[in-house]
């Protein structure tokens, strides 16, 4: 076989899935690698992977296996809804902006309520507003509500504040959705156990992300109400969800979630945040737009600054949050975070009227 590299071998911390695969997710996808196994799920790694969360999150909940969030999240949702419900959301999150329509799509056009939103987050009165507004046969009937722990914008929700959103979900009965992509980042960050993140706290359902987690594909949903699961294989299914080769979606959850390396993983990227957001906390002409709760930091500077930096060969985004975003993942390298916080410092002291 011809050998092959990736080119560009120097960290960037554009995305937290510009990372490759963990040791423990790899290993356990090799371990799967030998010999035949049943397809379509019906594989003792399937099996393992789903009770392998069901003692994280200490509930008998049902699990299924995706191939990435848009369908982990579309899917989840459309589950909860009929085609002229409405799901509540922040107009920051990735539902909204993010899945091309994917929600609307999987449903059968569930309308997005979006509520403007700073930080990423929703909160009790902006739900409360957006379900009550109206109340006549016109308006899309409200159903479900969605939040991303952590957030879009690198923020976190506290338990309390879980808990004050699920209360207001309940009195207007709707459902509770957790978008989880980084589930394990806010796990980590809040030091609470996963079952307290989410059934302990009022979530119904949760879309937990591998691939950001150190994994190469993959998230798991969790129904902890379980009647909201109803034929969900169908759904996955009609949606291409459903791996026929299953063992190597699932593989890697009982690598990441035996080993202990989801929660692991998610430390290392968050303390990582924090390190980056003391490296750059004293360069002038830049300041942070937003508290550092995760494994982002989010970087408010000039124009000027910012092209500077990517002349530099440095890849950000600001399409997110009005600002650069800068990701940390499971690998990520402290001499390279100050490499560009070295670099960040030089292109700020040398812009104009700094
Ligand atoms: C990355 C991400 C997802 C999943 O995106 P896919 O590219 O579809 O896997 C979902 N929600 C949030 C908040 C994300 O950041």
């Amino acid at each position: 076989m011809t050998e092959f590299a990736n080119k560009d071998l120097l960290q960037q911390f554009a995305s937290d899935n510009y990372a490759g695969i963990c040791p423990e997710a790899w290993a356990a996808m090799e371990a799967a690698n030998r010999g035949h196994a049943t397809s379509y799920g019906d594989d003792p790694w399937t099996a393992r992977a789903a009770d392998a969360f069901r003692s994280l999150f200490e509930t008998d909940c049902e699990v299924y296996f995706v191939f990435n969030g848009t369908a982990a999240n579309s899917l989840a949702l459309a589950s909860l809804c009929q085609s002229y419900h409405s799901v509540i959301c922040s107009d920051q999150s990735h539902v909204e902006t993010d899945e091309c329509g994917a929600p609307e799509f999987f449903s059968n056009g569930s309308k997005l309520l979006a509520a403007a939103s700073a930080d990423g987050k929703l909160t009790p009165a902006a739900i409360h507003e957006l379900a009550t507004r109206r109340h006549d046969i016109h308006y899309p009937k409200p159903r479900a509500v969605t939040i991303t722990q952590s957030t879009e914008t690198g923020r976190v929700y506290t338990l309390k504040e879980v808990i004050a959103i699920a209360g207001e979900c309940r009195a207007l009965g709707l459902s509770l959705h957790m978008d989880g992509a980084r589930f394990s980042n806010a796990a980590a960050s809040l030091r609470s156990s996963p079952a307290e993140l989410t059934w302990k706290s009022g979530v119904d359902v949760l879309c937990f992300g591998g691939a950001k987690n150190g994994m190469a594909v993959g998230e798991a949903v969790l129904f902890f109400d379980r009647a909201l699961a109803a034929d969900f294989d169908y759904r996955c299914k009609q949606a291409g969800q459903l791996a026929s080769k299953m063992r190597f979606l699932s593989a890697p959850w009982v690598g990441m979630l035996e080993s202990g390396a989801w929660l692991r993983n998610a430390e290392h990227a968050n303390r990582c945040a924090q390190q980056f957001a003391l490296l750059i906390d004293a360069i002038p002409g830049i300041k942070l737009a937003q508290p550092v709760e995760a494994n982002a930091v989010f970087v408010e500077a000039s124009e000027e600054i910012l092209d500077a930096l990517r002349k530099r060969g440095w890849n950000f985004y600001t399409f997110i949050g009005g600002a650069a975003r800068f990701m940390f993942a499971w690998d990520s390298d402290p001499r390279r975070m100050e490499v560009l916080s070295r670099d960040l410092f030089e292109c700020a002291t040398a812009a104009k009227g700094v």
